[in-house]
């Protein structure tokens, strides 16, 4: 048994069997296999082979007959291809290491193509890139398989992986994947929010786990204290076993509170909406008892399907939205694409700082057809209900101006073409930067509402990537600078009496909602699941105890000190969520 602490990111547990998932653009780690499985995992080796040279030979046939060049390179690729000795290596490298598949082609294929670059002989050396070639095709073969697997599912797993893109984790299927665990990944990527947002158990930043698991492994996630357990003894499981049943009961007995208000023991009303990323989550967000959605982050519409959505897929997701969740609210994030949101196999120019490059608003602004052609459909789904327009990481005023001009222009059009939208649409944005906090009096201008976006904040303020396992420990809403910002928005936005809510990670953990209601947030969205929770975190305090806490956590200097009072004043009211 082996226990492996990570961050927990989405509360829940898992036990069962796990499919580890490597990435061929990733070194391959070692995972041992059972000497029961010596046999299958040389079969897919000789499958790989088999199926690497039906591949070359048709694109032989194809490109080969065009350029004589290229077919000498699949000459010599297929000749290696078809020695049995060189198979044979692999094979044996399998059988004698008790290693994976994947693990076997990726060392032998190294090892060779090593002996060559240091061969002095020019042709010779020439030939690693050749190897490396046929590497490449090898483990696209073998990792197809897993691939396939997890599209095809049959039975319940957890998936291990060194990391996932949010747009795998949204394509998992529920039905079979039961949690996941990476080794890279922060509390608030946006492969963790879309595992909270489903309600998938999981566990990030856990160091060299996808080598030590193997497939015929039992885990454990616990993605309520970030624990993950391999090969865990009868005990444990037994233990685990209770936890997750007295788990779930907590959660069934907080979906009693569906159809209650959000409101402190003293009367006062608290606002609680959902994030979501998919209009089908419209529907999780009101069966939780949300009151309308206060962050779309309708950048998921491109991530999912590829490609640039059309005006008409837009309008009708939005629209999806809109009627499930009937006349509430609907705030729709334009597209904050960028950062770790990029489409899959997208012509995005990679940049050295992504974080702090061309994201977001700043893209729409560069993008201006694929920015209004988004504009468009909001504007005429504004008709069907309550939905407002939300700017994502505006930094100053001049783009908050720009966009909005865009929004007329946009309006205008309409207006020629005779389609009906609402006029006075509120218009809000997030809060995001440093800068965007102190000038907060000033964007309040121009703005109708502010959401704040503390996990963009946070990264920006503390200058940590809220994505990188290497600095996650440093990430954290409990920074007095973070909390200064925080409260001068608050303020800001008070004074200029224009609306304001918290849709960061932040308003969905338990332990930060007292501070939030006694800086004085009145309106949190979050991550659906998350809703009853934090409804009985309300209904169990007062404002005055609140503002009390908010009162100390303001005299404190220190991170530590701000997270010890904050823990200990929650374990008090909601010992179940420890
Ligand atoms: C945020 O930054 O806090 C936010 C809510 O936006 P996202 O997580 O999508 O960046
Ligand atoms: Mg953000």
């Amino acid at each position: 048994m082996e226990i492996r602490k990570g961050i927990a990111v989405s509360p829940g547990i898992a036990i069962c069997r796990p499919l580890v998932i490597d990435s061929k653009d990733y070194r391959i780690p070692r995972r041992s296999i059972k000497p029961s499985s010596r046999a299958s995992e040389v079969k897919r080796i000789r499958d790989a082979f088999a199926d690497a040279i039906r591949e070359l030979t048709d694109l032989a046939e194809v490109q080969g007959s065009a350029d004589s060049k290229i077919k000498d390179i699949f000459a010599v690729h297929l000749r290696y291809l078809r020695d049995k000795s060189f198979r044979k290596s692999i094979t044996d490298y399998v059988s004698s290491e008790l290693t994976t598949a994947e693990y076997a082609v990726y060392t032998k294929l190294n090892e060779i193509a090593f002996h060559f670059e240091s061969v002095k002989d020019v042709y010779i050396s020439a030939r690693a890139s050749d190897i490396y070639d046929i590497e490449k095709r090898l483990l696209t073969q073998l990792l197809g398989d897993v691939a396939d697997e997890v599209e095809h599912l049959k039975e319940e797993v957890v998936i291990i992986a060194h990391d996932l893109t949010p747009t795998q984790t949204a394509g998992f299927n529920r039905d079979f994947v039961k949690g996941f665990a990476t080794e890279a990944g922060g509390r608030t990527s946006h492969t963790a929010i879309v595992a909270r947002s489903l309600g998938i158990p999981a566990v990030v930043a856990l160091e060299d786990t996808t080598s030590s698991i193997t497939s015929d492994s039992t885990v454990i996630i616990d993605g309520n204290r970030g624990i993950v357990i391999v090969d865990p003894d009868d005990d444990m499981i037994a233990q685990y076993r209770k936890y997750a049943e007295d788990f779930l009961s907590f959660e069934h007995k907080l979906d009693a509170l569906r159809d209650l208000p959000a409101v402190t023991r003293d009367g006062v009303r608290v606002m609680l909406m959902g994030n979501i990323e998919f209009p089908a989550e419209a529907v999780i967000v009101k069966n939780k008892g949300g009151e309308g959605i206060g962050l779309y982050r309708s950048e998921f519409l491109y991530l999912y399907s590829g490609s640039e959505p059309t005006e008409a897929d837009h309008y009708e997701a939005y629209s999806e939205a809109v009627k499930a969740v009937e006349g509430k609210p609907v705030v729709i994030r334009t597209m904050d694409l960028g950062a770790d949101k990029l489409p899959q196999g997208s012509s995005h120019i990679t940049e050295t700082n992504p974080v702090l490059g061309l994201r977001s608003i700043r893209y729409c602004l560069q993008h201006l057809t694929m920015f209004k052609t988004q504009l468009r459909a909001i504007l005429r789904a504004s008709v069907l209900g309550d939905v407002r327009v939300m700017f994502p990481l505006i930094s100053n005023l001049e783009e908050l101006r720009q966009a909005k001009m865009i929004i007329r222009d946009v309006m205008e059009d309409l207006d020629d073409e005779g389609r009906p939208y609402n006029p006075n649409l509120p218009i809000g944005i997030m809060i995001e930067t440093p800068s965007a906090a102190l000038t907060a009096s000033l964007l309040s201008g121009p703005s109708d509402f502010f959401s704040i976006g503390t996990n963009d904040l946070i990264q920006y303020t503390l200058a940590v990537d809220r994505a990188n396992e290497r600095v996650s420990t440093l990430w954290t809403p409990a920074d007095p600078a973070v909390l200064r910002l925080i409260r001068s928005v608050i303020h800001d936005a008070n004074k200029a009496k224009i609306g304001l809510s918290v849709c960061g990670e932040v308003a969905s953990d338990p332990q930060y909602i007292m501070l939030l209601l006694g800086m004085g947030v009145r309106t949190l969205s979050l991550a659906p699941p998350m809703i009853p929770e934090i409804k009985q975190v309300i209904r169990s305090v007062t404002i005055e105890e609140c503002n009390y806490l908010a009162r100390k956590v303001a005299t404190m200097d220190s991170q530590r000190q701000i997270k010890n009072l904050l823990r200990d004043s929650t374990m008090k009211i909601l010992p179940e969520a420890f």
